[in-house]
């Protein structure tokens, strides 16, 4: 039988990377987004996988969504928390809300999948949880102690979820990218862009495919021992 995986934030970027992976490797694929009809219908036209709309950061709306998932598709066996916005700004510029609303979706939306499907994983002694970290997590970034604060931690949930799973067949590991060409980074200022990739030793951007590759190898069957990792896929920027 098929594993199912969601991938939450799967109609766009590197989402839609790696439902595209997920389902070449096997699996039964299900997207989740966050408010974009259009993208995500576009996406499920390309595709053919269906994308479930609700809002990761509300606890309430997350359950009720996985809970469809279940009804309609199956059990879930992989998730895969890749859904996440930036609100940047310095500290000093920052309001509450951004920070608050960057803790809610990025990182409250992880707690609130595995809320939603490690118990029964649990109880069916199988899972795979991927968690999308990322450099700035690792390395910190001026104008992002919200993104970073929010991304470090996640760092931090995978390995204490890891320690929880290990017993049971469930791992917990993450991914940290570099920077992606997705539609997050389009929004960074060219000037900026620029000094960033300077940066990077394999000299672009990478590709969301390239993120999707790390996240297969770690939902694969043949991935029984590998929990509480973190991967770095950044081109060399951060070595960590
Ligand atoms: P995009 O902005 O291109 O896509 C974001 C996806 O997340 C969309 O599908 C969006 O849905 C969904 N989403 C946003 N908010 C919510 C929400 N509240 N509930 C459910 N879904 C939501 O992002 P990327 O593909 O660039 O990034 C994907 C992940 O990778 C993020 O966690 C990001 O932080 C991380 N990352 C990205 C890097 C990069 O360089 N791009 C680098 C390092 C990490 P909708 O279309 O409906 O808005």
């Amino acid at each position: 039988m098929a594993r199912i995986a969601v991938v939450t934030g799967g109609t766009r970027g590197i989402g839609e990377g790696i439902c595209l992976a997920l389902q070449q490797q096997g699996c039964k694929v299900v997207a989740n987004y966050g408010g974009n009809d259009e993208k995500a219908r576009q996406f499920t036209d390309r595709t053919g996988i269906a994308a479930y709309k609700f809002d990761v950061g509300d606890h309430e709306a997350t359950i009720a969504g996985c809970a469809r998932i279940v009804d309609d598709i199956g059990p879930i066996d992989i998730v895969v928390n890749n859904a996440g916005i930036t609100r940047d700004g310095v500290l000093h510029k920052m309001s509450w809300d951004d920070w608050n609303e960057v803790m809610r979706i990025n990182l409250g939306g992880c707690f609130n999948m595995a809320k939603a499907a490690f118990p029964g994983m649990r109880d069916r002694k199988w899972g795979r949880i991927v968690n999308i970290g990322s450099v700035n997590g690792q390395a910190g970034q001026y104008g992002q102690v919200n993104y970073a604060a929010a991304k470090s931690g996640i760092h931090g949930f995978t390995k204490a979820l890891a320690q929880e799973g290990a017993k049971y067949g469930v791992t917990v590991n993450a991914i940290a990218p570099g920077y992606i060409d997705t539609d997050m980074v389009a929004a960074v200022p060219d000037a900026v862009l620029e000094k960033i990739i300077q940066k990077i030793p394999v000299g672009r951007l990478g590709h969301a495919d390239e993120i999707a590759r790390g996240v297969a190898f770690f939902c694969a069957e043949e991935a029984t021992f590998v929990t509480g990792a973190t991967l770095s896929i950044n081109g060399g920027q951060h070595m960590y």
